[in-house]
């Protein structure tokens, strides 16, 4: 009899008890004596296991040793209430069916118990342990929430490039796209390479942010949003850096810098509701192993109001604390992630807005100020992460932001389709950039970049 598969979260939510129900899963945890067996399944719809209860008395010894843990099954039996503690149903086995057994010797997830560190280093297995199965799922359903949010608020994906011409964007250091024979440059009379022979004849680079081709979006259909990887050479060896991340960067025609910074407030806010109201037996999970204030965190921040400050007030309060600083604190320079902290988690003890920048330490597409030191910049600051979103009000004047690009020492020529947007039919425009993992970060309470996204590229690490 070919019974339909059931996922493990449907079967615990079930009381059709005492019929029959296919699960395929792989094995978590076995106990067993002489006369009945207890084999724990999970299949990844959540984190909880089905229980399967074997007869032993019925049961083939041989093939009995083949389901140890990690090997992958289906099994075929009744559901039925169960009188076990922790669990309300279980399934009592009529068929097993081994699909690959996992030899105990060598099966690096026997215990539980390994370290995060250790779990980096067998990435291509750490989806099969309880914390990166919670993980996961909470990643997916943060970017399933982020679509929703978009389109729920009249915003239009939009799949804004990953190889670019452009290396003017100033967001960070890039990696090269080229096809030429690195052993055989082509040069030109000058000794320069050669890239009118690369494969788009120019010089080409993956993209540190899609935000110059969202903002030619957002002047034609007023509310745009990308969601796609960036890659950065940084080499940034700490907890908050990826060389390839996701980032998500509305943009937004006739926002003003208050509007911008009302939007992310409130779709902050909308992504946390969302993790706590969808994903609780994960972030339970979370909070009871990793951090107990996960979930009380969390609340906090979708109830409280974020603080909205200048970049010469957090100077001031920064000068003034007597907080000991690693790197020190002068109007003109940027916030380090420590002062940031300290904003958020001494200070304010809540998420701070920072706006009006030195202009000299932000892009140079950002609107400049009557008082021609500062740009209409905000960074959203969040405890425990620091910066997890950069935004601001653009410039929209031409001669403005021509005069700046020239200051900044930026190919203006190569800028051209940019700039003709202020040129023709020109608007206020506003957006920013959201980094998918810092906020991943933030609603699983993990402390490591490389725990929330599956496969991390850090400098000298690419594997798997
Ligand atoms: P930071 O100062 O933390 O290095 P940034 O100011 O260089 O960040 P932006 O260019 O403003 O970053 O990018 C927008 C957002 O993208 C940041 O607020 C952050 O959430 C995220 N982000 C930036 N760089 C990285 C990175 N290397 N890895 C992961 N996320 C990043
Ligand atoms: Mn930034």
């Amino acid at each position: 009899m070919d019974i339909k598969r059931s996922f493990v979260k449907q079967l615990l939510q079930s009381t059709e008890f005492n019929k029959p129900v296919n699960v395929k899963g792989w094995v978590r945890t076995k106990r067993d004596n002489k006369q009945i067996a207890f084999v724990a399944i999970n299949d990844g719809s959540t984190i909880n296991n089905i229980q399967v209860v074997i007869d032993m008395t019925s049961f083939d010894e041989n093939k009995f040793k083949l389901i140890t843990t990690g090997s992958s099954l289906s099994v075929t039996g009744t559901l039925v209430q169960s009188m076990g503690k922790g669990q309300t149903v279980e399934i009592q086995a009529k068929e097993v069916e081994i699909y690959g057994t996992a030899d105990p010797e060598t099966y690096p997830l026997q215990k539980k118990g390994h370290t995060l560190e250790f779990l980096r280093e067998i990435a291509h297995l750490r989806f099969r342990t309880n914390t990166f199965g919670a993980i996961f799922r909470i990643r997916h359903a943060m970017a399933f929430a982020i679509h929703k949010y978009f389109n729920d608020h009249g915003f239009y994906y939009l799949h804004t490039p990953i190889v670019t011409g452009s290396d003017a964007e100033g967001a960070g250091e890039m990696f090269h796209v080229t096809t030429l024979d690195m052993h055989k440059l082509p040069k030109s009379e000058d000794g320069k390479i050669d890239f009118s022979q690369d494969f788009f004849g120019r010089e080409t680079n993956l993209t540190v942010s899609g935000q110059l081709e969202a903002e030619l979006g957002a002047t034609a259909l007023s509310n745009v949003y990308t969601f796609g990887p960036t890659f950065r050479a940084e080499n940034s060896n700490t907890p908050r850096h990826l060389a390839e991340f996701w980032m998500i960067e509305p943009e937004m025609a006739f926002y003003d810098i208050t509007d911008d910074m009302d939007l992310a407030e409130d779709f902050l806010k909308y992504l946390i509701s969302y993790a706590l109201e969808n994903c609780k037996d994960d972030l339970e999970f979370l909070n009871n192993m990793y951090d107990k204030e996960l979930i009380e965190r969390l609340n906090f921040v979708v109830n409280n109001k974020f603080e909205r400050i200048d970049y010469t007030d957090a100077i001031n309060i920064l000068t003034q604390s007597d907080q000991k600083f690693e790197y020190p604190v002068k109007w003109g320079s940027d916030l380090q992630s420590e002062h940031e902290r300290y904003l958020v988690e001494k200070y304010y003890k809540k998420p701070v807005m920072v706006t009006n920048y030195p202009k000299e330490i932000k892009a140079f597409y950002m609107k400049q100020n009557e008082d021609g030191k500062t740009v209409r910049a905000m960074d959203v600051l969040f405890p425990r992460i620091g910066e997890i979103i950069g935004g601001s009000q653009r410039e929209e004047v031409y001669d403005k932001l021509v005069t700046r690009i020239k200051e900044m020492g930026i190919p203006e020529k190569e800028m051209w389709w940019y700039l003709e947007t202020r040129k023709f039919g020109t608007v206020p425009h506003s957006g920013f950039g959201l980094g998918f993992e810092r906020l991943i970060l933030f609603v699983t309470g993990m402390l490591n970049i490389r725990d929330v996204i599956p496969f991390p590229r850090t400098p000298k690490n690419a594997e798997f």
